[in-house]
Formats: structure tokens, C-alpha cells, sequence
């Protein structure tokens, strides 16, 4: 309702929902539909595919020509510098951990703990300093800089949240980048939740790298990305030595490559880059459009949401943050896998319950051991998913025990 129809042929989502019931999408947080674009980019390269940078035949020279385009136009779209690195992974998780694999000796590197999983545990406990779960922006800039002041590691590397994948609120990653700066340490953005919603634009930042996945971005499962800085990368052995990563092999020495190829060891996925670009070619046009929309459903989640009592919203750097349209919320008396089961067999709607990669953060704001519902907005999400989702959790607490579920401890709720 929010997104100009023009806009909505274009990003195709609801094209590719027609087919489908009118089902109401919440949990863009997980993975996303496939665009429109993503669809005709995949069509026109699967008939076509050959080997990459591997074959002389002519398939082979334009899939080559395919891939070497997708890296320049994921390379745009995140705003790299010239001389980056724009490396294919599989997804965020394994561009973290490539990362993680080049972080040369002696490094410290600090992460919050309400850091998902896959930016919190690549680094290992000894050379990871933990930074506690803030209670606003500016405490996150204070913890920063506290923990590097009393650092006097000889090279440090900050990992910064793009946007909460449990709150969806963005962090103040500007700032932190000035602190990290300050105390000559490096960064790198967890952008999986915030590429899909924000412009990012590392030259402008000063970011060192950032990381992202196709699959939360409206392109198929199976690639991500690490763009930044090449020096660690060149510095470090392959992240997947083998053919590819290889300039020349002798029983003596093997030379590796440099550049993205040192690491993309092994046949890469071709078809999985040309899909990420293309969501990231149509992204990049439809920024302030996919804001606008995305702001309007979250506001009318929220206030339909507060307006049910028993229900809280959960917050961790306040309220007041720019958020990119995650609402995590409890019942009061109602598991929260209850309620989400509810809400997909009564009302044809899916949302995520559970601890969402980041259990530290949820036993900080939830207490230990607890759950929650996340509702994600998306440009699968229309203004009429947002009034039945209200209107089914308000139902579910007027109905209150006369609900036909029965809970079993292996089953879980049936
Ligand atoms: N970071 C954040 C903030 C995320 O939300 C996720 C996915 N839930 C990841 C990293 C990991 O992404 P992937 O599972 O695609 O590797």
C-alpha cells in the first residue's frame, strides 16, 4: 500500500506472491522472497552457465564476464572503495569467518555480546574481548572506547552490528567507527540485517569491511560477501586452498593468488553471484522508496501491537532508534512458540520465534534461557498482513485458555 506500483512491479515481490496464498510475510529478518530481477538474471544465466575463469569456450568467457560484473555491481552497491576486495562466500556467516581468518596474530578484537552468533564466535574466546549489551547508543560508544583505552594489543579490530537482527534497531555505526579510529582499530559491519534496508556506503564511513548475505537481500540461498580492505586478505594463507586460489603449483612452492581469488578456492558459485547483484542493482535504485514503506508498516506494527495488553515490545538501545522494521515482542502467559504457531495455522502468518542466533542478548533483555516472537517487515509485506497480525494476537489473549493446543516435550506444540 506504501510502495509506489511502479516501484512494486519493479522489485517484483508481489509477482512472485500471487502464486502463493495471500500469505503474510514477517520473517524478512531469516530470508527474504527472490526479486523479480533476481528471477530473469538467474533465467538468463542457467541456460547459458559455463565454468569460470576456467574454460576457453564461449560459455565459459561470458559466465566469467558474469561474475567479474556481479563483484563490480556488489561492489557499488556497498559504496567500495577502488581498491577493495569484493570476495564471494557463501553468506555472512562464512565472510565473518573468512575474515576472522585473516585477522593477523596479536590481534584483539571487541564485539558486543548482543552480536548475532556469526559475528560474536568466529574470532575464538582468547583474542575476543566481549563488550557487554548496551542500554542506548551512546553506551555503546562509551563501552567501546573504555575497552580500547585499556587496550594495548598492537593491532584491533571492532565488530559493529549493522542493525540488531533481535530488534532490528541500527546501531550508531558512524560513531563507533570514529572511536574505533580514534585508537588507530579497524571495523568491520555485520551489514546481514541492515544491506537489506539501508544504504551503506563504506568509502563514506571509513568502515574497513563489511559483510552481507544474498539470501536476506531477495536473492537465492548460497552467496554472500566480504568487501573491504585487501591487505589482511593478501597477508593471510587461503581460506579454501585449492584450484582457483592457485597461481602455481611445484613440489617445491606454491604460489596463491592475491585478490579475491586467494580465497575463493574451488568452483565458485557463479549463478548464486549474478543473483546477489542483481537485488543489489534493484536495491540500489529504490533506497528512500523501501524506507518509506518499510516505516510506515513497522509504526502501524508497533502502535497496533502496544495497544494489546500483555504484549511488550523489546527494545535495547531505546526506542528512539532508526530501526529497519524488526518487532520483537512477548505475551504475558503465552510461549512464544505458541503464539507463533497460532499465528501460521489460523492466520496464514509467518513469524520466528526462538532465541534468533544471539543468546546472550536474550538472556540479557529476557531473561536467562527465555524466548520471543520477531515479526520482520519487508517488501513482502503489505499494510492488510500488518492489521491481521494484530488483530490475530489480539484474539489469541481474548481467547485465552479456551485455545486448543496441547504442548508435549518432544513434539513441542501440536
Ligand atoms: N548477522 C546478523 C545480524 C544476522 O541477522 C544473520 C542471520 N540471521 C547473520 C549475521 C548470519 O547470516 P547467514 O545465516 O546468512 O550467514
Amino acid at each position: 500500500a506504501h510502495l509506489p506500483l511502479t516501484v512494486a512491479h519493479e522489485l517484483g515481490v508481489p509477482t512472485v506472491h500471487r502464486t502463493v496464498v495471500d500469505a503474510a510475510n514477517f520473517d524478512h529478518g531469516a530470508t527474504t522472497p527472490a526479486l523479480v530481477s533476481v528471477r530473469d538474471a538467474v533465467d538468463a544465466a542457467l541456460p547459458t552457465y559455463g565454468s569460470v575463469h576456467r574454460g576457453a569456450g564461449l560459455p565459459s568467457r561470458v559466465t566469467t564476464g558474469w561474475f567479474e560484473q556481479a563483484r563490480v555491481t556488489v561492489g557499488e552497491f556497498v559504496g567500495a572503495r577502488p581498491d577493495d576486495e569484493v570476495v564471494f562466500t557463501r553468506n555472512t556467516t562464512d565472510a565473518l569467518a573468512l575474515l576472522a581468518h585473516c585477522v593477523p596474530r596479536g590481534t584483539q578484537v571487541f564485539a558486543w555480546e548482543s552480536a548475532h552468533h556469526a559475528a560474536l564466535l568466529p574470532w575464538g574466546r582468547r583474542n575476543c574481548t566481549r563488550l557487554a549489551v548496551p542500554n542506548s547508543a551512546s553506551d555503546a560508544v562509551q563501552l567501546l572506547r573504555s575497552a580500547l583505552a585499556a587496550s594495548d594489543a598492537r593491532g584491533k579490530l571492532v565488530v559493529i552490528t549493522g542493525a540488531c537482527n533481535v530488534t532490528g534497531e541500527v546501531w550508531p555505526v558512524r560513531e563507533l567507527i570514529a572511536a574505533a579510529k580514534e585508537y588507530g582499530a579497524r571495523t568491520v559491519i555485520d551489514a546481514a540485517q541492515l544491506a537489506p534496508h539501508r544504504e551503506i556506503d563504506l568509502a563514506d564511513l571509513g568502515a574497513d569491511w563489511v559483510a552481507f548475505s544474498g539470501h536476506k537481500l531477495y536473492a537465492p540461498y548460497g552467496a554472500g560477501v566480504l568487501v573491504g580492505r585487501r591487505d589482511w586478505l593478501d597477508l593471510a594463507s587461503p581460506y579454501l586452498p585449492g584450484g582457483g586460489a592457485t597461481a602455481r603449483v611445484r613440489h617445491q612452492r606454491i604460489t596463491w593468488h592475491s585478490g579475491a581469488a586467494r580465497h575463493e578456492g574451488g568452483t565458485p558459485n557463479a549463478v548464486g553471484a549474478i543473483a546477489l547483484a542483481a537485488a543489489c542493482a534493484t536495491l540500489r535504485r529504490h533506497h528512500e522508496e523501501i524506507e518509506r514503506h518499510e516505516a510506515a508498516l513497522a509504526d502501524q506494527l508497533r502502535t497496533g501491537l502496544r495497544s494489546i495488553p500483555g504484549v511488550r515490545l523489546v527494545s535495547v538501545l531505546g526506542e528512539d532508534r532508526p530501526n529497519v522494521g524488526v518487532v520483537t515482542f512477548t505475551v504475558d502467559g503465552y510461549d512464544p512458540a505458541l503464539v507463533s504457531l497460532v499465528l501460521s495455522d489460523e492466520y496464514g502468518i509467518s513469524v520466528r520465534d526462538g532465541r534468533f542466533c544471539a543468546h546472550l542478548l536474550c538472556d540479557s533483555i529476557l531473561g536467562d534461557g527465555s524466548t520471543a516472537v520477531r515479526a520482520s517487515i519487508g517488501l513482502a509485506t503489505r499494510a492488510h498482513h500488518v492489521g491481521r497480525l494484530v488483530d490475530g494476537v489480539r484474539r489469541l489473549v481474548e481467547a485465552g485458555p479456551t485455545l486448543d493446543y496441547t504442548y508435549d516435550e518432544s513434539t513441542g506444540w501440536t
